[in-house]
Parts: structure tokens; C-alpha cells; sequence
């Protein structure tokens, strides 16, 4: 034995000996000097077998200690020497070697095992043999055996009934887990169990493999054993191949056990087989006494039946009562089958009959349809004689188009003819257009003629206002003003023939009264229109190539600016001279555009205090701006900046009080289209300075020079006048800028148109008096016939001429006195020579 399988033994000795003492609590790698101080003094010895078997009757002694060493040990070894197992000697315990020791507890604990651990068994054994002598006998292990079958089967059975089958004979898969022992064990049939150690025998038997090992493999053991003892070693079994027998012969006594409660399961089955066989025999019985109370009814049944036979024969009789009747039926369907018969050879003979009339409609038919095949024939005959006929009118139709062709070559030839025809009077035609066009000359000739005869009309006309007189005075009065509340006015009467009558507040009755006679009066109710009607001619004669000068004369307040402009914002019907004439003269330019065409320019200047200023642009005048203007609007918009421009100053009367002149000019240029001519005239419409006097006591400093200025410019103004009445041969244009800038407008060929404005308020009355005075003497002088420059060209013309005439009847004159002279001074030159 090796070392290491020694330390093993001793390890599962030490093990073992601490399990069923546990107070004991040695270590399990002690020694062997370890192990041998613990079981020396044999107290621990008989404490292993008291554990053992707690009933034995050492007990009591193995426990005292009164008892010394050796008798305890020799105790323990005489019970070994009882159960057959190994046993050491007391002197292998004090010193040497202690594996004999080691070996008889290890076999002491296998006996345990082997024996189920049934701590009894101890006890039945020592009392067995404590009877028996020779313990170690086979016969005495055969009895042990039996008694541990006997003592082990209730256990198994209890056992067995909780198992299944399987428990029997282990499974494959128990087998392969386990079988490597089993095989080892058969291997070592041939071998010596006797000399298998004892801790194989130990595992094999620990291991559970017993359990699992088929049972054939453990009667091979049994046997293995039993020859082994019986051949080899004369009927003595080793204590640990006991153990091994043992253990095999009590697993097969367990599945004998088994077997014989699954036969005892098997046979109450077959008894409860059997039972229930029995019950059904029971109920097959009670079957057959069922069956024949089943046949007793089906007796019964039968009786029934038979008296349904008798039935039945009656209704035999019955049915050949019935089979009689069919008989006479028959009988009579025969007959009727006869008749049938008989009708039915009428049909075949009518059927017959009625098939010759087919035959004889078919025959019919086979006529008709050989007449309709000749009809055929003779519609094909006649198709074809009428085709013969179209073919002939196709001929006669083609004889026709070429007759037709032939025609329509004539017709192509005449319709040459005529277009020859028409080229020629188209150019006859266009021969009369053109003497038509000289006749339509000569008709335009006489158109122009017209024109120049209109002219003529034109100048008749402006002869006609020559001789009315070159300056108009026409007076306006205004009306009172909304504002107005004293409405006392100075006009007394105004008559249709130009005369008014003003009356002085202060002098009441006809010596207050004073008349005075003008062109026109225009009363508060004349509208803007009304007036401007009086200036148009005057207006229209600018386009003939006139010079007008338009003035508004009167007092601030009375209406000037009303009258040649128009209210502040005015509609078309307020709009004043100023805005009419222009709105005229395009009028008649436009008119006349045919025959001249006119360009109309517009300038406007003020005079204030001497100088003059251009009103529509910032440059310095006297070569004040010309704007050239094509419609009313431009002149609008012109005039619009002039009035924005003008210099204006407040004074106690009227808030918007003009202390200048305005002068609007405008320049109308027209050239006749056919001669060349060309007219120039111009319009001058003048706003006035307000004409009242001031008081020099009231007014100081620059209002005192710009009354001044006026006073003076508008006295000037009626001096010149005055000396173109007059024909003075000094005319003052010099004494004012007014005088002086309307100088070539205020010639002998211009017309003057004076609107005297005058307020009717009482209290105006001087200032009014003082105007109308002004306005008579102007109205009183005569400017002589106005000319037009385009006369003042003709006559100068004419002079031309004449001088021109003078200057050749001079020349020719002259060659007369020559000739004379000549003659004169050869009297002796013969005639003949002068011939
Ligand atoms: P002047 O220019 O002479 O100082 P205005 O033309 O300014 O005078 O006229 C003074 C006031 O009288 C203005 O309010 C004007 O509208 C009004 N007026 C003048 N004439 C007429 C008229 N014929 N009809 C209605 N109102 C007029
Ligand atoms: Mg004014």
C-alpha cells in the first residue's frame, strides 16, 4: 500500500470517527502519533461501539472510567473478533505502526454501511454469537445474511411502492453513468475479490452503484464470491467481500420485493379485470330476458299483421274490382283509339290534299320564276340598250364641253377685248381726273378767294371799330359785398345808351347828381362773360396783327383784379379777361391754322414804385422773359406763378391791395402758310395800382414814395393819352416805366380799351367822382384810325413804288429833253436817215 493511499485510509477513518463523535473534533490530516494519542487508553474505542449500539451491555462499562487501558481496548477487540473483522493488536496501539488500526475501524465503518447502518445490528449479532462459538463460520454469515434480508425488507418495501418499475433494473443511462465500476467488478471475476482493497469496495458500495448495477452483473458478484470462497480460500469470506456479498444479495432481495408487490398490483388488477367482466355478463343477462320480452311484443306484432292480411285481401278485391273498371277503360280507350285512328286518316287525306295544292302553288311559282328569269333577260336587254344610250349622250355631252371650250376660248378672247377696253378708260379716266384737278384748283382758287374775301370782311370790320373809335371806356360796377350791411350806394341810374347817373350822399335831389357817358356800363349783376363779349373783337383784331392795351382803372376794392383775373380759385365761368382772351385768341389761331399758323407767347411784368420786375422768372428786366404757351392751361399755370410773384402790400382798404401795375403781354406771331406773310400783335392786359389819393399827412416813409410813384405813373398815363389825342407832336411816354413800357402799344395803330372799375358804396363817392373823371377825359380824346401794319406796309409799298414811278418818269424825262436837245442841235439830218 502506497503512502498516499494510507493518509486516504487514515483521512476517512479520522472522518469518520468525528461524524459519530463529535466531540472527538480531530483533525483530519492528524498523524498517526495524533490518531494513537486519542484511541490509547481504548476510552474512545468503546465509545465507537456504544455509539454503535446503544443497547449493548458494555455500555455501562465502556463509559466508566474505573476501568483500565487494556481492558477497554481488549473489549473493543473482542467485539471485532465477534463481527469478523479485522482485528490489531494492543501492541500495534502503544508503538509502530498504526495502519492495522487504521484498517479495523475503516472495516468496522464498512460493516456499518453494509449493514444499512442499522445500529442494531450490532446488538443482534453479539447476542447471535455471544451463543455461538465459532462467530467467523460460514454457516454463522449465511445466518447473518438472512437476518439482514429479513431486517432490511420492510424498509424496501416501503420503498417500492413509492417507485416505479425502473428502480428493478436501472436504466441505460444510470448504467453509463455509473457502469465503469461494474465493469471493473466483472473484469475482476477472474481475479481475487479477497485482495481488492477494501476502500474500492467501500467507494463501489457508497457510491450508490449497487442500486444501479443490472441484475445480472450483481449475480455474477454473488457467484464470483461464493466460488472464490468455495474454491479458494475453504468457505471463509474476507469481512470486506462479506460486506460487498452482502450488500449485492440484499439489493436483488429488494427487487425481488419489488417484483413480487408489482405481481401482487399486477394480480389485484386482473381481479378488478375480472369484476368488471362479471358485471357485464350481469347486464347481458338482463340483455336476454329484454330480448325476450321483445319477442313476446313481436308476437303480438305478428297478429297484427295477419289481420292486416285480411285487409290486405279485401283490398285485393278491391284492386281487381279496379283491374275490371281498367279493363272497361281499356276498352274504351280502344274505341277512342279508333276514333283517333279514323281522324287521323281524315288529316292524311287532308294533308294529302293540301300537299297537291302545294305542288300545284310550287308549279305556279316555277312559272313565276321563269317569268321573272325572262324578265331578267329582258331588263339586262334593255340595260344594255340603255347603256348603248348613255354611251350616246356621253358622246353628244362631250360634243357639248368642246362647243363649251370652243365658247369659252371666244369668251377668254372678248374679256382681253375688254380689259384692252378698261386700261383704256381708265387712262381716258385718269385724263378727266386730271382736268378735274385743275378745275378742283380753280374751285380751291376760289376758296382762297373766299378767304381774301373774308379778310376783306375782317378789315371792313376793323375799319368799323377805327371808326367806333381807337379807345373804349367801358365802366363796371361791382356789387356789394356779402359782408356788406350799409348797402348805400352812389349809383343812381344806369341807362342802356352808356350813360350814368351818380348821386352825392351828402347832397341829396338833382344838384348832387352829376352824368357822365361811356362806351358801355357794365351794373353789379354783369357777369364776367358779359364783359368780356364787349373786349373779344378787340381781342381777335390781335390775331390781324393789332396792338390792344386792356386796362382796369378804380379805386383798391372796386374790382380790377376781379375783372382781370377772377376771383382767388376760380371756376371756369369767374375766370377774367386775362384768362378768356387767351383762351380766344387759341380759339381763332386754331381756326385759322389752315390758312396761317400762329405762335402765341406770354411775358409778365410789374411796375412798383418805377421798376420793373419780371414776374415769371428772377431775371433782371427790361428784357423781361418770354414763355411761349400753346393752351390755356400753360397760360393757367404761367399766370399762377406771376400772381404768386407779385409784389403786394396791406393797406387799411383792401387786404389784398395791389400797390403795382401788372402787365400781362401777350405776343401772337402769325405766318400765312401760302404767301409767307407775316403778322405780328400783341395784347397788353394791365392791372392797375389802386387810383385812390392819399393823404400825405397819413402816410410817411416808403408808403408815402409808393403813392407817389403811383400818382405820378397813372397821371402820366393819361398825359400820354391826352397828347395822342391831341396829335401833340411830344408825346410824355417818358414821364413813367408804365408810359414807357407800353410805349409801342399806345402808337397811333393801337387800340385801347379803358374798364373803369367803380365802387358803389356811398362812402367811395370822391374816390369814385375822381375816377370817373379820369375815365372821361380819356374818353374824350381821339386816337384817329387805328391802321394795321400789314396796310401801313401796303401803302408804304405804294410810296415805294411811286417813288420808284417818279424816279423813271424823271429818267424818262430826262432821255425826252436829251432827244430834244438832240434834235434841236442836228435840224439838218435828213429824215430819210432818222428812219
Ligand atoms: P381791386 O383789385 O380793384 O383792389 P378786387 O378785384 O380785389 O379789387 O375786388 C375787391 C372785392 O370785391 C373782392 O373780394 C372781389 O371778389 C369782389 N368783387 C369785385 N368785383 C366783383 C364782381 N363783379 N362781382 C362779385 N364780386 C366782386
Ligand atoms: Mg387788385
Amino acid at each position: 500500500m502506497s503512502p498516499q493511499s494510507y493518509a486516504k485510509q487514515r483521512e476517512i477513518v479520522i472522518q469518520w470517527l468525528n461524524t459519530i463523535l463529535p466531540d472527538l473534533r480531530l483533525p483530519t490530516e492528524a498523524s498517526d502519533e495524533e490518531l494513537r494519542a486519542c484511541l490509547i487508553d481504548g476510552t474512545v474505542l468503546c465509545r465507537i461501539l456504544n455509539r454503535l449500539s446503544p443497547s449493548s451491555p458494555n455500555e455501562e462499562s465502556s463509559e466508566n472510567s474505573s476501568v483500565s487501558q487494556p481492558e477497554n481496548v481488549k473489549r473493543f477487540l473482542a467485539t471485532m473478533d465477534e463481527l469478523g473483522i479485522p482485528r490489531f493488536e494492543v501492541s500495534d496501539l502503544e508503538k509502530g505502526s498504526m495502519k492495522t488500526v487504521v484498517y479495523c475501524l475503516l472495516s468496522l465503518k464498512l460493516h456499518f454501511i453494509s449493514s444499512g447502518e442499522e445500529l442494531s445490528t450490532l446488538s443482534t449479532i453479539t447476542k447471535a454469537e455471544s451463543t455461538d462459538d465459532d462467530g467467523s463460520s460460514p454457516g454463522s454469515l449465511q445466518q447473518f445474511f438472512g437476518e439482514e434480508m429479513r431486517n432490511a425488507f420492510p424498509g424496501l418495501k416501503l420503498q417500492c411502492a413509492m417507485h416505479n418499475q425502473v428502480i428493478l433494473e436501472p436504466s441505460p443511462a444510470v448504467l453509463k453513468h455509473v457502469g465503469h465500476k461494474f465493469h471493473e467488478v466483472f473484469q475482476l471475476k477472474q481475479a481475487c475479490y479477497a485482495d481488492l482493497p477494501v476502500t474500492k469496495i467501500l467507494e463501489m458500495m457508497e457510491s450508490n452503484s449497487l442500486e444501479s448495477a443490472p441484475t445480472q452483473a450483481l449475480l455474477n458478484v454473488v457467484y464470483g464470491i461464493l466460488d472464490e470462497t468455495a474454491e479458494t480460500m475453504n468457505g471463509k469470506i474476507p469481512h470486506h467481500v462479506a460486506c460487498l456479498l452482502r450488500k449485492a444479495v440484499q439489493e436483488m432481495g429488494r427487487r425481488l420485493s419489488t417484483q413480487a408487490d408489482h405481481l401482487r398490483t399486477q394480480n389485484n388488477l386482473y381481479r378488478a379485470d375480472e369484476e368488471k367482466h362479471r358485471s357485464k355478463i350481469k347486464e347481458l343477462e338482463a340483455l336476454v330476458s329484454v330480448s325476450r320480452k321483445e319477442t313476446k311484443t313481436a308476437n303480438s306484432k305478428l297478429e297484427e299483421q295477419e289481420v292486416e292480411k285480411q285487409e290486405l285481401m279485401k283490398l285485393v278485391k278491391e284492386n281487381e274490382k279496379n283491374i275490371l273498371e281498367l279493363v272497361a277503360m281499356r276498352q274504351e280507350l280502344d274505341i277512342v283509339g279508333m276514333v283517333h285512328k279514323f281522324c287521323s286518316l281524315e288529316m292524311e287525306a287532308e294533308a294529302k290534299a293540301a300537299i297537291a295544292i302545294l305542288q300545284l302553288k310550287i308549279k305556279e311559282l316555277e312559272c313565276l320564276l321563269a317569268d321573272s328569269s325572262n324578265k331578267v333577260k329582258e331588263l339586262e336587254a334593255s340595260f344594255e340598250s340603255k347603256c348603248q344610250s348613255w354611251i350616246m349622250k356621253e358622246k353628244i355631252y362631250q360634243s357639248f364641253i368642246d362647243f363649251q371650250f370652243e365658247a369659252m376660248q371666244k369668251l377668254r378672247s372678248s374679256s382681253e377685248a375688254i380689259k384692252q377696253e378698261v386700261l383704256e378708260t381708265q387712262k381716258r379716266y385718269s385724263f378727266e381726273f386730271n382736268h378735274l384737278e385743275s378745275k378742283l384748283k380753280a374751285v380751291t382758287d376760289a376758296a382762297g378767294n373766299y378767304h381774301e374775301v373774308l379778310k376783306e370782311n375782317h378789315k371792313l370790320f376793323s375799319e368799323l371799330q377805327d371808326l367806333k373809335g381807337n379807345i373804349r371806356v367801358y365802366c363796371r360796377i361791382r356789387p356789394f359785398l356779402p359782408g356788406q350791411t350799409e348797402k348805400l350806394s352812389t349809383i343812381e341810374n344806369i341807362s342802356e345808351n352808356g350813360q350814368l347817373v351818380i348821386a352825392n350822399p351828402s347832397k341829396p335831389g338833382k344838384d348832387g347828381q352829376r352824368s357822365f357817358k361811356f362806351n358801355k356800363i357794365f351794373g353789379p349783376d354783369a357777369t364776367q362773360g358779359e364783359v368780356f363779349a364787349d373786349i373779344q373783337p378787340f381781342v381777335k383784331s390781335v390775331v390781324d396783327g393789332y396792338n390792344v392795351c386792356i386796362f382796369a382803372y378804380g379805386q383798391t376794392g372796386s374790382g380790377k383784379t376781379y375783372t382781370m383775373t377772377g376771383p382767388t380759385g376760380a371756376t371756369e365761368e369767374e375766370w377774367g379777361v386775362n384768362y378768356l382772351a387767351l383762351n380766344h385768341l387759341f380759339k381763332v389761331s386754331q381756326d385759322r391754322k389752315c390758312n396761317t399758323v400762329y405762335e402765341v407767347a406770354v411775358q409778365m411784368v410789374e411796375i412798383y414804385n418805377e421798376q420793373v420786375r419780371d414776374l415769371l422768372s428772377s431775371d433782371a428786366v427790361p428784357e423781361a422773359c418770354m414763355h411761349p404757351v400753346i393752351s390755356t392751361s400753360d397760360v393757367l399755370d404761367l399766370m399762377d406763378i406771376g400772381f404768386k410773384n407779385r409784389a403786394v402790400s396791406a393797406t387799411a382798404l383792401n387786404a389784398r391791395s395791389s400797390r403795382s401795375h401788372s402787365i400781362v403781354t401777350v405776343h401772337v406771331r402769325g405766318r400765312n402758310v401760302k404767301t409767307g406773310t407775316v403778322l405780328y400783335g400783341n395784347l397788353h392786359l394791365i392791372d392797375l395800382a389802386g387810383s385812390e389819393r392819399v393823404d400825405r399827412s397819413e402816410v410817411t416813409g416808403h408808403r408815402l414814395r409808393e403813392a407817389q410813384h403811383i400818382n405820378k405813373s397813372l397821371s402820366s398815363l393819361g398825359d400820354v393819352i391826352f397828347a395822342l389825342a391831341k396829335k401833340s407832336p411830344h408825346v410824355p411816354y417818358r414821364n413813367s416805366k408804365l408810359t414807357q413800357v407800353l410805349q409801342s402799344s399806345l402808337g397811333g395803330q393801337a387800340k385801347t380799351i379803358m374798364l373803369v372799375q367803380l365802387n358803389p358804396d356811398a362812402t367811395s363817392f370822391s374816390e369814385s367822382m375822381s375816377t370817373l373823371k379820369f375815365a372821361e377825359r380819356v374818353s374824350g380824346v381821339e386816337l384817329g384810325a387805328a391802321q394795321s401794319s400789314k396796310e401801313e406796309k401796303d401803302v408804304r409799298e405804294l410810296l415805294e413804288q411811286m417813288a420808284s414811278l417818279k424816279d423813271k418818269i424823271a429818267e424818262k424825262d430826262e432821255e425826252i429833253r436829251r432827244l430834244k436837245s438832240l434834235r434841236d442841235l442836228k435840224p439838218r439830218i435828213p429824215q430819210q436817215q432818222q428812219l
